[in-house]
């Protein structure tokens, strides 16, 4: 009868094998010593060709091996404690891992010195690779691809399997109709969170948010702990966003179910944030997307209205000339405190007034990222070189403003 799998014995490895018998190792860890060659093999299938090559008994079955301790037997165990772990979650991919005594693994390495074999594999890969599979042929999840919805973490020594469960995401953008709604969740400056009697307990300075609007949804669809919202820059409070909206990306952590149907949370949405928060281009992301979002930087279109006592001739001969500059905006005195203080160079890539009244005139601007628009309208005392009072020579105090469009893509 011929093997299935032919498996040549290198001599110089019939020549190690001897140096492992009688070392109290079990079949696993006895044939692993040899697991790079014949391909296809179990490491106990491996020893029992090589002890039957070698002329010797088999290697008995040990509940004490010396390598592994008996690791290997209990994989059935280490199975069932995984899949516990994850009952009440959703997960279609997963990755696993292990935690060794730091002492076995080197009591390992030693012995592949000692038996001079050079075909050895560590005792955790292959544990990890059985354990991922034995985990996908109970579960009919798919193990070791590149974005789990879970990862399995067996710690032996402990004796229990560390669950984590990755977030789950969701991209959109948002128009924000209310000048009073902060762009994320706004805690007390007072009780920073707790709840005080200067938030009547809320923990929060603005009841809600726009992440705290769209997340509400999400929330109770996938039964998540918490959100992280993030969004391509943000607006003032007291600025609307309108246009297409500001992309997005709502990140669920730790949800117990990841399969969302997007129709009713947009009903939710529509229902729930009626003229607070618009959500368009509502649909499912990527984690890779929370850096795309946060890291674009975008030209932005602004309308704002200014109060000031300049004639609308005036006004535009200034636009004119403040395209063909750039602009030194040193960190406005109201961020100051959050951001470090520095000059930036901008510009105004495009501007004109749409509407001219008496002792106002509204504004359509487009500028770089991270122009702030208001400095640069009322000059910020000096800080904004040049700015459209300065280019004006008057006093000029914004009333109002909304972002009209992102140009992302
Ligand atoms: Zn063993
Ligand atoms: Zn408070």
């Amino acid at each position: 009868m011929t093997d299935p799998v032919d498996f040549e014995i290198p001599p110089a490895a019939a020549a190690c094998a001897p140096k492992a018998l009688g070392r109290g190792l079990c079949p696993e860890c006895f044939g692993r010593l040899f697991g790079q060659l014949g391909h296809g093999l179990s490491n106990p299938e491996r020893a029992r060709r090589l002890t039957e090559a070698l002329g010797v008994p088999p290697v008995p079955e040990t509940s004490d091996c010396f390598v592994c301790g008996g690791i290997f037997s209990r994989l059935p165990t280490w199975v069932d404690r995984s899949v516990r772990a994850a009952d009440g979650f959703e997960w279609h991919r997963f990755t696993c891992g292990s935690r060794w005594e730091p002492e076995r693994l080197a009591r390992e390495e030693a012995l592949w010195i000692e038996v001079g074999t050079e075909w050895g594999e560590s005792a955790r890969s292959a544990f990890n690779r059985e354990l991922g599979k034995r985990i996908e042929a109970a579960s009919g999840a798919s193990g070791g691809t590149e974005r789990p919805d879970v990862v399995f973490l067996a710690d032996l020594p402990v004796g229990r399997v560390e669950l984590t469960v990755l977030p789950v995401y969701f991209a959109g953008r948002y128009r924000k109709l209310d000048r009073t709604l902060p762009q994320t969740r706004w805690p007390c400056r007072r009780c920073r969170g707790r709840g005080c009697s200067s938030c009547n307990g809320t923990g929060k300075t603005y009841s809600t948010s726009v992440e705290e609007v769209i997340a509400a949804p999400f929330v109770a669809a996938t039964g998540a702990d918490g959100t992280r919202f993030h969004g391509m820059g943000r607006e003032d409070i007291d600025a609307r966003m309108l246009g297409r909206g500001r992309p997005f990306v709502l990140e669920l952590l730790h949800p117990h179910r990841r399969t969302v149907d997007l129709e009713p949370v947009r009903e939710a949405l529509s229902r729930g944030a009626a003229g607070r928060v618009e959500v368009l281009d509502l649909r499912v992301a990527e984690a890779p997307e929370v850096v795309r979002v946060k890291e674009a930087s975008p030209e932005k279109s602004y309308r704002v209205g200014v109060a000031g006592d300049v004639p609308v001739a005036k006004v535009n001969e200034a636009l004119e000339l403040a395209l063909t500059q750039a602009i030194a905006q040193r960190t406005p005195k109201r961020v100051a405190h959050r951001r470090s203080d520095r000059v930036r160079t901008r510009r105004v890539v495009a501007a004109r007034v749409v509407e001219a009244n008496p002792g106002r005139f509204t504004l359509e601007i487009r500028t770089e990222a991270g122009t702030y628009v208001k400095e640069w309208v009322e000059g910020d005392d000096g800080r904004t070189t040049p700015s459209l009072a300065s280019l004006t020579g008057a006093a000029l105090k914004v009333e109002f403003l909304d972002v009209l469009e992102i140009h992302d893509s």
